[in-house]
This record gives C-alpha cells, sequence and structure tokens, in this order.
C-alpha cells in the first residue's frame, strides 16, 4: 500500500518515502482535472520512492503516463526530485517560480568546486573553526547529491491560476524557506462543507508539527543582502489573510484553523529573536550564536552537515535583527561578529 488518501472533491494523497530522513516521507498530491491528474510536487529521486509514486497513482485509479502537469512548491529533492520521470513517463509539463527555477538552472551548471569554494568562503566569515571548514575544501573534487534536477517548462507567476482545466489553483507566492517557495489556493468550495476560504497546498511553508528551515539564499553569484526570515513572517501573514478552510502540507498531515497554526509560528520565531538578542549582549559570530541556540539535541551532538544548516538559520535570524535595527554589525569585525544595539 502506497499509503494514498482519498481527501475528496478530486483530491488524493500518496505519500512517498524520503530515505533516511527523520521527515519520513513527502506528500503528493494529486488533483483532476479535465485533462488528466496533476501532481503538487513529486518527492524524493530515489528507486522506493518512484514505486511507491507508481503504485500510488494506481491506488488512485490512474497511472504516471496520464498525469499531465508537475506543480512544484520548491525546488528541494524531497519535492521536486522525481519530476523529472514523471516529465519522462508522461510528457507532462513542470511548472516552478522563476526564483526557484534560477536556483535549479544554477545547479546543473555549477561545478562542485565552486560550490564547496563559496560554502568555505561563507563558513570562514561567518566564524566557523577551521577543522570545520577543512573538508568542505578537501571536498571539492565530490559530486553534490541532486546535482541534476529537471529545469522546469513553465513558470509559475504568483497571483495567477495554474493551467489545469476545470479547476481553480492560483499560485501564491511565499517567500522564505526557498525565494521562490509557492503555496497553492485551491478556490473551490470545502468538499465537506468546512469553512473558510477552499483548500491551500502549503508545501513547506505551513507545516502542522514542524517549523521549516529558514536559512539564507545562498547564490555564489548574487551578493544582495536577503531578509529570508523577513520574507517568511511576511509570507505567514499572506497565508493567514487568505483563511483556508483546510490546509494540505507537503509532509506530516493535513490541518484546519490556519490562523492558530500561523500565530504559533509567529510567536516562535518572535521569542526565538527575543531569546538571541540575550545572547548578543556579548559580540557573537553567526558560528558562536549556533553554539549557543537551542536546537533539538546539544551543538556537539549535531552533524557536521547540520551544523552547517544551524548556522544558516542563525544568519538568517541576525540579518532580521539587524534589519529591525535591534542588533548591528561591530565594525571591521572579521570573522563578522553582531551585537544587539
Ligand atoms: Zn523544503
Ligand atoms: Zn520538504
Amino acid at each position: 500500500m502506497a499509503g494514498t488518501q482519498d481527501l475528496g472533491g478530486g483530491v488524493r494523497s500518496v505519500r512517498v518515502p524520503i530515505p533516511d530522513n527523520p521527515l519520513g516521507h513527502t506528500l503528493v498530491y494529486v488533483v483532476d482535472t479535465d485533462r488528466g491528474p496533476a501532481l503538487i510536487d513529486t518527492g524524493w529521486d530515489d528507486p522506493a520512492a518512484w514505486d511507491t509514486l507508481v503504485e500510488g497513482l494506481a491506488e488512485c485509479g490512474t497511472a504516471v503516463g496520464e498525469i499531465h502537469g508537475v506543480v512544484i512548491t520548491h525546488h528541494h529533492p524531497d519535492h521536486h526530485g522525481l519530476s523529472g520521470k514523471v516529465r519522462e513517463a508522461s510528457g507532462a509539463w513542470i511548472a516552478m517560480h522563476e526564483a526557484d527555477t534560477a536556483i535549479v538552472r544554477r545547479t546543473r551548471s555549477a561545478e562542485p568546486e565552486r560550490w564547496f569554494t563559496y560554502m568555505a568562503a561563507k563558513l570562514t566569515a561567518a566564524g566557523a573553526p577551521e577543522e570545520h571548514v577543512a573538508p568542505l575544501r578537501a571536498a571539492r573534487r565530490r559530486n553534490l547529491p541532486g546535482l541534476n534536477p529537471a529545469l522546469p517548462d513553465r513558470e509559475i507567476v504568483p497571483g495567477e491560476l495554474l493551467p489545469l482545466p476545470g479547476r481553480r489553483l492560483r499560485a501564491i507566492w511565499t517567500p522564505g524557506h526557498t525565494p521562490g517557495h509557492v503555496c497553492l489556493h485551491l478556490e473551490e468550495a470545502h468538499p465537506a462543507g468546512l469553512p473558510g476560504n477552499g483548500r491551500l497546498f502549503s508545501g513547506d511553508h505551513v507545516l502542522p508539527e514542524i517549523t521549516p528551515h529558514i536559512g539564507l539564499y545562498e547564490d555564489p553569484d548574487d551578493a544582495t543582502v536577503t531578509d529570508p526570515l523577513g520574507d517568511y513572517l511576511d509570507s505567514l501573514e499572506r497565508v493567514a489573510r487568505l483563511a483556508p478552510a483546510e490546509i494540505l502540507p507537503a509532509h506530516q498531515h493535513a490541518f484546519t484553523d490556519a490562523g492558530s497554526r500561523v500565530d504559533a509560528l509567529l510567536a516562535h520565531h518572535e521569542s526565538r529573536l527575543t531569546g538571541l538578542l540575550a545572547l548578543l549582549s556579548t559580540p557573537l559570530t553567526a558560528w558562536q550564536l549556533a553554539e549557543r541556540m537551542e536546537w533539538n539535541r546539544p551543538w556537539e551532538q549535531i552533524p557536521y552537515g547540520s551544523r552547517n544548516i544551524a548556522v544558516s538559520e542563525a544568519e538568517s535570524h541576525l540579518r532580521r535583527l539587524v534589519k529591525l535595527g535591534r542588533a548591528e554589525v561591530v565594525s571591521g569585525s572579521d570573522p563578522v561578529t553582531y551585537v544587539a544595539v
């Protein structure tokens, strides 16, 4: 069994496994249209995941070859991984927001060496110790996973309806988790009559029990100082204003009362920012701040790759505090040091 679920109103979900990942699975949504089913996200590129997707579509009474379009919430490999295979099997188009398509294009053309050099320089500037940065320099010749994601055929334009005959699915741009993350608003009455405005496919933007990772929009070609956490908080408010009757997220499970979930996420980030400000009464680098922040386990037990993610999360919070005028960079500091204002 592929763990498919009929959510009513011509929408089903398939639980596609993510190998070796505590998240467990991606919920791939199958939306019926007048021209055959469309998918929202596709799952991780892995043989077991592919088999589950194929089996799940059969359970939904259709087949991969019938898919007419693939709508991607964001470029991450647990969402976009199998898109290329689905397109190959069906001739379906793949649609993505242009900011994430730019990342896909870069990933496909980038020399792994350039990426490692960029990350090593970034981590050094963030105050990472030499023993952390050294393996990146040594890894230069290795290939990165997910290096060849499928290039989308269509652009998801914010505010516009997706080209799904017989359905009203509107793209809502929700940057933060990635620069081109979109939620997809199904502007149709809830099949069970729940109060609210239709249903929202929320990707990783709003999940029922976990807070999505908000890091930096890493781009070796662009030195713009972005504020992903600020983008994320704005995008959350956009979701609350939509007031959907139900949220269909890409992980975990469907839920109602979007408003309280958004409030909880806003409160979580506010209290985290306040906590960080207290730590910044002494000047700290992003690395030192990450070491002192609260994670799901002590810093010493956080594996290597997750430390990089933790540091980018620390940096996104630092940028927000700077933007709010609550912290500043100590002038001339190298590595870059921040202090509360
Ligand atoms: Zn993601
Ligand atoms: Zn995800």
